[in-house]
């Protein structure tokens, strides 16, 4: 099950659309402020970024997404300089790359290993295969999943076609994310691979 980039709660799931629903505070609801998802007052919706370099690379705490995508928007749907906020969408092509590579720094990008870490499967390529710890030195465990495999059953799961890499190789070319300014929570780092 794929899991989302934000903040969100509602996870992709195999053949099934994802329709937005307003996480507005109760207290507004009270109000009376309801609407539909997305609305143009309101931050609901599902999030689409024009393009996979539109997207915020914050340094976070936790791993980061190692699957990106393209997707389907349809019903309202609020147009933004770098996106949309629709009320329903579903993936039209993905692709497993490394986490580190797409989201960190610059790196080949191809997946070589497939690590685990809570619950949740990171790709990572041949220059981040000794994987990734987060900063309560916890640290994720390589699994025997092919990289190749894992990839070709979630294009059949969610039956989708695979994003050509030139689309998403330029992921792979971005510099360093720079650390935050103010380190109030330390970010993951890669765990050196052994020889
Ligand atoms: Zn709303
Ligand atoms: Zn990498």
């Amino acid at each position: 099950m794929l899991h989302p980039v934000g903040p969100g709660v509602d996870v992709w799931r195999p053949r099934v659309a994802l329709h937005a629903r307003c996480g507005a505070r109760p207290l507004l609801r009270l109000l009376g402020w309801s609407h539909r998802a997305p609305d143009p007052r309101c931050t609901c919706g599902i999030y689409a970024a024009r393009s996979l370099l539109e997207l915020d690379r914050p340094r976070p705490a936790w791993p980061p997404p190692p699957v990106v995508g393209t997707v389907s928007l349809w019903g309202r749907v609020v147009e933004h300089e770098r996106g949309w906020r629709a009320a329903s969408a579903y993936p039209a092509r993905l692709r497993l790359v490394c986490a580190m590579c797409a989201w960190f720094e610059p790196g080949p990008g191809v997946p070589l290993v497939v690590h685990a870490f809570v619950g949740r499967l990171y790709a990572l390529c041949a220059r981040h295969r000794g994987g990734i710890q987060v900063p309560d030195g916890r640290r994720s465990s390589p699994t025997s999943l092919d990289p190749r495999e894992l990839q070709s059953r979630l294009l059949d799961a969610y039956a989708v076609e695979l994003v050509p890499l030139d689309q998403v190789a330029p992921l792979f070319r971005l510099p360093r994310t720079p650390e935050p300014r103010f380190a109030y929570l330390p970010s993951i780092r890669v765990v050196p691979a052994e020889e």
